[in-house]
């Protein structure tokens, strides 16, 4: 932990047991490399042509001073009109839904808003970084449950093992970054009768909502059972329509936990951009078939990428949601995950996050990088020309240290 320390005596002890984001800082290192960024999980195209001139419109039509806190009342609406259709969750939208400042507000405000210091609160791991630094923030204190690759499923005694009357909380992330997985259906329900029988609450990441292949499906584990009792519906903007710069998710729950989300996200933020909460409306309005387009292209980048990397001699955690892929990397001779990221990094011109980003033990992600393929199909295919040089340059390497 001590690896973190920011040494001055102004510094409050929360903020010594994490670094800034490793996923953003490759994008950094990316940048001064000119490689081609496969880290950090943005589009490097555009968004539908018709929110981007709803944005335009909606700064035209005055959108330009703050909104309700908590949400533009026809973005709100909208947004519980989708929660009904999609996720079949039942919501009011003056009294379930708060706007956030992406879904990293959310999760930050959910957790502020429910967890007192010291409270427990299961953490599946691998994780998305965040996850890790929202815990310390709130005062968690985060008890992990293991998904094992390849398929990244909670095991069942471990599950229960985790949890206890005193757990405030589950973190759960499906479709999951980094593993590229949704959760089964009977994993989720195993998750739910363990809150409920624990007086627990789900806090529930599901921006990859709509990227899910091989005729799989997404549930919402608020429409298990009384979940919806009990659950914090995290959804996005950022990821379905290519936006990650527009800062825009939302909450779903119930009203007094919502009323505490208001709360935190009112002090925090005051609100997300009024004139974007507009032209979301717009992205909310798209018609269904624009769903089975992102599914489709999605599915192709997978396939090209999955098969760059297998050529060039990673053994790829095939995902079946998300956009990102898992590898590992041992038989490239590496010390660390690290090392391996900046090699390629400089040696290849493809830069990855390093594995160790997602879990709490880093060991465990030593011999692992992430790669995100949420890039035009000619990106992913310049990629592919580069990466076919690394086994090749890899074992060069090593035979040079031996020599
Ligand atoms: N949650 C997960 C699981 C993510 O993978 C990401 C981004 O990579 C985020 C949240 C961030 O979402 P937002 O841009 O809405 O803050």
């Amino acid at each position: 932990m001590d690896t973190y320390r920011i040494d001055h005596p102004l510094v409050a002890d929360r903020v010594q047991h994490f670094p800034e984001s490793v996923i953003r800082d490759m994008s950094r290192v990316a940048a001064e490399h000119k490689a081609i960024n496969l880290g950090q999980g943005f589009p490097d195209f555009d968004p539908p042509k018709e929110i981007m001139e709803a944005a335009k419109k909606a700064i035209d039509d005055g959108y330009n001073q703050y909104a309700v806190t908590w949400g533009a009342p026809q973005l709100r609406h909208a947004i519980s009109s989708k929660l009904k259709a999609f996720n079949k969750i039942d919501t009011h939208p003056d009294q379930n839904i708060v706007v956030t400042c992406g879904a990293t507000e959310a999760m930050m405000a959910s957790l502020l808003a429910t967890v007192d210091p010291g409270d427990e609160v299961v953490i599946f791991e691998p994780f998305y970084e965040n996850f890790g630094p929202d815990a310390v923030v709130s005062g968690a204190k985060p008890v992990h449950v293991p998904l094992h690759e390849p398929e990244f499923q909670p095991d069942e005694e471990l599950l229960k093992k985790a949890f206890h009357r005193g757990t405030k909380a589950v973190i759960v992330n499906t479709p999951g970054n980094p593993t590229g997985r949704v959760f089964t259906d009977p994993t989720l329900k195993l998750i739910a009768d363990l809150c409920e029988e624990n007086n627990a609450l789900a806090v529930t990441d599901e921006i990859y909502e709509h990227m899910i292949y091989d005729g799989l499906h997404h549930t919402s584990i608020a429409t298990l059972g009384d979940m919806h009792e009990r659950t914090i519906t995290i959804c996005g903007f950022s990821k379905t329509y290519s936006v990650t710069g527009w800062r825009l998710a939302y909450t779903a729950a119930p009203k007094p936990i919502t009323d505490a989300i208001k709360r935190v996200h009112d002090f925090l933020t005051v609100g997300a951009a009024h004139p974007l909460q507009i032209a979301a409306v717009a992205a909310l309005e798209l018609p269904s078939s624009y769903y089975d387009w992102l599914r489709d292209t999605y599915d192709k980048k997978r396939g090209i990428l999955l098969s760059a990397l297998e050529k060039a001699g990673f053994k790829c955690y095939r995902p079946n949601a998300a956009y990102y892929i898992m590898t590992d990397i041992t038989d490239f001779g590496f010390e660390d995950d690290f090392a391996f990221a900046y090699w390629l990094t400089k040696e290849i011109g493809v830069t990855p996050v390093p594995g160790s980003s997602f879990f709490a033990d880093k060991e465990k992600g030593k011999q692992m990088v992430r790669f995100a393929f949420p890039k035009k199909e000619e990106t992913l295919n310049a990629a592919a020309e580069r990466l076919a040089g690394t086994k090749e340059k890899a074992e060069a390497r090593v035979k040079a240290e031996v020599a």
